[in-house]
């Protein structure tokens, strides 16, 4: 397959032919159809995650077909068309019984533990547990934009803050994590007051579901 290889830190990546992955047991391998590009891909190319091993391919914001399934899998066969929320949990330890799934121990990611989805295919673990349909009308790159942010901003808000009906939340700055957080926290009852200098932005977090936004400056 062709992929965006790492081979130094910090150096420009190339695109190069690779070899293609393995299915994992109990994962699949996705035909890539879209992929986001986001700070952390910044940070995994320029050394700063422990995770990562050279050669590497980027790449954990993702939508595409599943044209692989491993024989453990049970809910997944070709042809299925999903997204992932970037942390591929393992969906049997103490933490992910208890719902933690976004800090599980025993997680994989494809872009830092593992090649990820700057390719044209990637092998992603624990299918059942963390595979996601995309339905019909929403677009790839369109599903492959949610995963990361969503799941960053859903345990922010509903884990750390531990966001209830009638609860205050300011969310200062509006891009991919902020909107998603507005649209969390709105859900979870709260009041949400949403703050950026972009009107663009402000506009956006309106639609998402704040109540109040506001220009910092
Ligand atoms: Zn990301
Ligand atoms: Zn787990």
């Amino acid at each position: 397959m062709r992929a965006l290889v790492v081979d130094e830190f910090g150096v420009l990546p190339q695109v190069r032919d690779v070899p293609d992955p393995a299915c994992p047991p109990d994962g699949v391998v996705v035909r890539v159809a879209a992929t986001g590009v986001c700070r952390s891909d910044w940070h995994a190319w320029q050394g700063h995650d422990d995770d990562v091993r050279l050669p590497h391919v980027p790449g954990h914001e993702l939508a595409g077909t599943v044209v692989e399934v491993g024989p453990d899998v049970r809910g997944w066969r070709t042809g299925d068309v999903v997204t992932v929320p970037f942390v591929m949990a393992c969906g049997a330890c103490a933490t992910c019984r208890t719902g933690d799934q976004q800090v599980c121990p025993h997680q994989t990611q494809p872009g830092f533990t593992q090649w990820g989805s700057f390719a044209e295919l990637v092998a992603l673990d624990h299918a059942d547990t963390n595979l996601v349909r995309v339905p019909d009308g929403l677009s790839p790159v369109a599903a492959a934009a949610l995963g990361c942010r969503f799941a960053t901003a859903y345990r922010a808000v509903t884990v750390h803050a531990a966001v209830r009906t009638g609860h205050e939340v300011a969310v200062l700055g509006c891009g991919g994590v902020g909107l998603s957080a507005v649209m969390v926290a709105a859900a979870a009852g709260a009041h949400v007051v949403a703050v950026d200098p972009s009107p663009a932005a402000r506009a956006a977090a309106r639609d998402a579901g704040a109540h109040v936004v506001l220009d910092p400056g």
